[in-house]
């Protein structure tokens, strides 16, 4: 089964031929398959050994964002939900692992103007991966005792590069090991607070370009559903900017990129799918905005399943993958459907898929196809809602 042949002229997406067409409805019937196939791809490209084979940014390592670590928190989860998955007679803790052994240990604790301090450092999430994996307090109080010396880019507040990736990882921390709370609590605190004294938050990695992102991204939605899914007392006062957020979706049901306009994408990092990602977590904790949210998930659901078949290859930033877990059923695996290990296979070696400056990680790559086929594996087993209980790695796991 290939891709849709028509591209729209923008290039930026296939024509989905469900959209009035009911019976070119797919079905995906076995993404355990996918997964196994998926985790045999990312083992064959990436394997855990030096020299590391992974193709972005001159192989150096980005925290959970690209490089061994990033895969490392993909067999971590997987170590989870399928302890006894045996690949090439390793379990998903041995990969776990084998991913955490290549040499992070040498990268420097300190921030550079083009690590931030959180999901793209990689000392940050080395530690956070570990204390997840091991439950040693060492890892933890290694991670706890540098938040203080990130002084480098304090106005950094969205999740891959600034202060709520903090967060996320803190929550990360406590949801795999609670005894880390004692230590990171303080901590939670104090970055929360930082965060709320910006108004408004702004992004740009140029100091004298800042804008005003609203998207997963880079943008304020990620950054209000970090400091509410830590610590769920600051809904309230974070509620403005979230209201704000949703009077700006447009007439289409999409979110431009900026607060005042810029590009109007259909992904994860920017646009009506990141969104939508965060408000499903969010929702719970806002009974008084339940009706608009529902209406602002619902409008922003037709943009994506018009205009989300990215010609981008699948991954969860900015591909079918991370597209279709913001649609809900039979339309989620409609989309899974044109993201299979094959189809992908063929349509990067027929160049009808744009491949991606990434090989290997967890937000552009196979790592991600992979989180993908384990959270749907975890809806087609009835195992609860994979939005919530998984969550988009490092920006809006529980
Ligand atoms: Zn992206």
């Amino acid at each position: 089964m290939p891709l849709p042949e028509q591209k729209d002229p923008s290039g930026r997406y296939f024509i989905n031929e469900a959209l009035n067409n009911p019976e070119a409805l797919k079905s995906m019937p076995n993404p355990y398959d996918c997964l196994v196939e998926s985790v045999e791809n990312l083992i064959e490209e990436t394997p855990p050994t030096l020299p590391w084979t992974g193709r972005f940014g001159g192989g150096l390592y980005f925290g959970l964002f690209v490089g061994p670590t990033s895969i490392a928190f993909f067999f971590l989860w997987l170590s989870k939900l399928h302890p006894d998955l045996t690949i090439r007679g390793l379990s998903p803790e041995d990969y776990c692992k084998a991913y955490l052994s290549l040499e992070q240990d040498k990268y420097n604790p300190a921030e550079t103007p083009r690590s931030g301090c959180s999901l793209n450092h990689e000392y940050m999430c080395y530690n956070a991966v570990k204390a997840c994996l091991t439950k040693d307090l060492t890892y933890v109080q290694n991670f706890a005792q540098n938040i203080d010396k990130l002084t480098l880019r304090p106005a950094f507040i969205e999740v891959l590069f600034g202060r709520a990736g903090l967060l996320s990882l803190m929550r990360t921390m406590k949801y795999w090991f609670p005894e880390s709370g004692e230590i990171l609590d303080p901590e939670i605190e104090k970055v929360i607070q930082h965060c709320l004294s910006y108004d408004p938050w702004t992004f740009g990695v140029n100091p004298n370009n800042q804008r005003r992102y609203i998207g997963a991204g880079h943008g304020d939605i990620a950054i209000i559903s970090n400091i509410v899914m830590t610590n769920p007392v600051y809904a309230p006062k974070v509620q403005g900017r979230l209201e704000k957020i949703l009077a700006l979706q447009t007439d289409s049901g999409n979110w431009l990129a900026l607060e005042d306009g810029g590009e109007d994408l259909v992904q994860f990092c920017h646009g009506a799918p990141g969104i939508v990602w965060c408000l499903v977590p969010l929702k719970k904790y806002y009974p008084d905005l339940r009706d608009r949210i529902d209406g602002a998930i619902e409008r922003a659901r037709k943009v994506i399943w018009e205009r989300g078949l990215l010609t981008k290859e699948p991954c969860l930033c900015h591909g079918i993958t991370g597209n279709a877990f913001a649609l809900a059923e039979p339309q989620r695996s409609h989309f899974l459907h044109h993201a299979t290990p094959s189809i992908v296979r063929v349509g990067l070696s027929n160049e009808t898929l744009e491949r991606s400056s990434d090989n290997c990680g967890v937000w552009w790559s196979e790592a991600g196809r992979a989180w993908g086929w384990m959270m749907h594996e975890y809806d087609r087993a009835g195992l609860g809602d994979s939005v919530e209980d998984i969550g988009f790695p490092g920006a809006t796991n529980p």
